[in-house]
């Protein structure tokens, strides 16, 4: 396109939300065939809530919830921050002293969990990997209570204390008003629609059901998520990528045109070519859209 065109349409994109941040993404977009979206925080709203928190061994659950917000007080995940919502309302509610400790010797386990000390006590919070990865025991109790959890699009995060699955949290993020309505839409222009995220296969397909995607590729970390990307452009493939976090930066780099969630965190926002200013879905479309048309004129 000329430089003319490509200011009257970037122009155009920033008066709707839509930040466009050079000409080669706006000649881009309009011969994108696939576009990949990640789940949390995009396909959802990203605003985790518990729904339900049981034990599986004798700690209280005072006890439980505040070590379970100690691991997780200094962490920006939001399943994080719904977990220390729920146990500070929890612990609130039944009148306990214990305020609030942060846990020493803080990690984050990027596409897992947490880990730290509180007191004496080792404590890990986070999926059946970050388990795996610490050679914690998930019995046939835990395993069931979970599948039955992910079958209802609902997130288990497991909450190690020493070595052993103490309980467990049970999360919804509920999906987006619009999003069935773009992936459809997406459809009817031609454009084949994907699910990355790093959250379990059976709630990922659960939520790939709710809004009518193509595909999904769940348990995948933020290389595996870039790599999905290089698959599809290795088949010719001109392919967008839709991310809010930290986790999606490498995919929204490797893609054809990577669009952030203006609502998403900075790294994204920096990786990405598109800033969907409105946090809408709908602006996926409004971006091809406004390509197609430039790319035409110009033709
Ligand atoms: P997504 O790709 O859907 O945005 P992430 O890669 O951030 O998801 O996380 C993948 C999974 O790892 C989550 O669904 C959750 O089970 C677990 N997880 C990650 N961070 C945390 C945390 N701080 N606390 C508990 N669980 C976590
Ligand atoms: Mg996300």
């Amino acid at each position: 396109a000329t430089p003319t065109a490509v200011m009257v349409a970037t122009g155009k994109g920033a008066t709707q939300g839509v930040l466009i941040k050079g000409g080669n993404a706006l000649e881009k977009a309009h011969k994108v065939k696939t576009v990949v979206f990640d789940k949390t925080g995009t396909l959802t709203v990203g605003k985790p809530t518990v729904v339900s928190a049981v034990l599986f061994s004798n700690y209280s659950m005072e006890e439980f919830c505040t070590m379970a917000t100690a691991a997780e007080a200094n962490s920006e995940h939001p399943i994080a921050k719904s977990i220390v919502e729920h146990a500070k309302r929890f612990l609130k509610k039944f009148g306990s002293t214990e305020h609030v400790v942060e846990a020493k010797d803080f990690e984050v386990h990027t596409g897992a969990g947490v880990s730290g000390r509180v007191g004496d006590k080792m404590v890990l919070v986070g999926n059946k990997r970050l388990m795996r990865d610490y050679n914690v025991l998930v019995g046939p109790e835990v395993e069931q209570y979970v599948s039955e959890n992910e079958k209802l699009a609902r997130t288990c995060v497991l909450v190690a204390i020493d070595g052993k699955v103490a309980g467990s949290f049970a999360v919804t993020d509920p999906v987006k008003p619009e999003a069935a309505r773009v992936i459809s839409y997406l459809h009817s222009m031609g454009i084949s629609t994907i699910m990355v995220t790093g959250d379990n296969w059976a709630t990922a397909e659960a939520i790939g059901r709710e809004v009518g995607i193509d595909k999904v590729f769940a348990e995948t970390n933020p290389m595996g998520k870039a790599d999905r990307i290089k698959e599809l452009q290795m088949k010719g493939l001109t392919v967008a990528m839709v991310g809010d976090g930290i986790n999606d930066s490498p995919a929204l780099a490797a893609a054809d045109v990577g669009m952030a969630i203006g609502a998403g965190t900075d790294v994204a926002i920096e990786a990405a070519d598109i800033v969907l200013m409105k946090s809408n879905l709908e602006d996926v479309v409004t971006a091809i859209d406004l390509s197609r048309k430039t790319m035409s004129r110009i033709r």
